[in-house]
């Protein structure tokens, strides 16, 4: 075994033992090996003497559905993969010096649903943005004049959004505050102790707070394992970027996230249709116009997609 690497011997999400192996190959064998280097050299360098005798194994539960990867990154390389292998400085660039209007007007909206939701003035809405990264988030609900605070791993982000103004706090101060709002977007998937982390934060949200958590969808993710196309692009109906190498350690589905976050005394909350197409922001392309108009008939009504808003159940604390 691997010493750079951690065995997870049950399901991260509902504990269940009762899992089944549905994917795997060694990090140095193809088409990992291939897809690592495509993946990793672009965005910085890949060290592959520190994959060796590990495998790039998913488990599925039998329980919750939940497909995770088995072998994960202890402390160690965890650090050296998003502080090394990705490099701060081609991520800064990438993030904020590239065109990102469509990722603005999108939180935007987002921020714009929430302040909606609880109806009051956005200056008494206390926000965490857990895993910031660059802080983008933060700085468009701090715009909209709410209280927001940021958690996030990596140090050059951490100072980064700090200099910029953002409140940053460390992943223990969380239970020291008391949120309206926690927002997770695109985090779920990268942590190694999802229902512990989930746990944690419950504990800092108000009575009637609300945690979103939006991750990729890993709905049919065995057929898509079956075509094994490492190289289909990001969003394509064959794309396993749902389970990315390393990094995408939990692969929910709509069923095992919201199983996940039952199990943690939350239930689903609905943003009322009309709210999200009152404050939907991008209509610039014939495609935007009918995404904002389908997309809350698709999560609403037909129960689909994995960016969901979830508060306590009633009978808990
Ligand atoms: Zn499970």
């Amino acid at each position: 075994m691997n010493q750079y690497f951690i065995t997870r011997k049950n399901c991260p999400s509902c504990k269940s033992t009762k899992n089944r192996v549905i994917y795997s190959c060694s990090f140095l064998s193809s088409p990992i090996k291939e897809f690592l280097a495509g993946f990793y050299s672009p965005q910085g360098k890949i060290e592959f003497e520190y994959l060796s005798n590990a495998t790039f194994i998913l488990e599925e539960c039998n329980d919750c559905g939940l497909v995770f990867q088995k072998e994960i990154p202890n402390e160690f390389l965890t650090g050296k993969l998003y502080e090394e292998w990705i490099d701060p400085e081609k991520n800064f660039e990438r993030n904020l010096n590239s065109n990102d209007l469509f990722y603005r007007s999108k939180s935007a909206q987002e921020v714009m649903i929430i302040i909606a939701f609880f109806n009051v003035a956005a200056s008494r809405l206390k926000i965490l943005d857990f895993g910031m990264g660059w802080g983008k988030w933060c700085f468009m609900a701090s715009a909209f004049g709410c209280n927001c605070y940021g958690v996030e791993l990596s140090n050059s982000k951490s100072e980064y959004a700090k200099s910029r103004g953002i409140k940053v706090i460390t992943y223990n101060e969380i239970s020291d505050h008391n949120f309206d709002f926690i927002n997770t977007d695109q985090v779920f998937e990268h942590i190694p102790e999802p229902f512990e982390t989930l746990c944690h934060m419950k504990k800092s949200l108000k009575p009637k707070g609300v945690i979103r958590i939006s991750v990729p969808d890993g709905r049919n993710i065995e057929r898509r394992l079956k075509i094994e196309d490492w190289t289909a692009p990001i969003g394509s109906p064959n794309s396993l970027n749902p389970v990315s190498p390393l990094e995408h350690i939990n692969c929910f589905n709509r069923e095992s996230l919201i199983k996940m976050v039952w199990l943690a005394g939350f239930e689903i909350v609905q943003m009322p249709i009309l709210l999200q197409l009152s404050y939907a922001t991008n209509w610039s392309t014939p495609k935007n116009i009918l995404k904002n108009l389908i997309y809350p008939v698709y999560r609403n009504i037909f129960s689909k997609g994995t960016d969901l808003y979830f508060r306590k159940k009633k009978d808990h604390k």
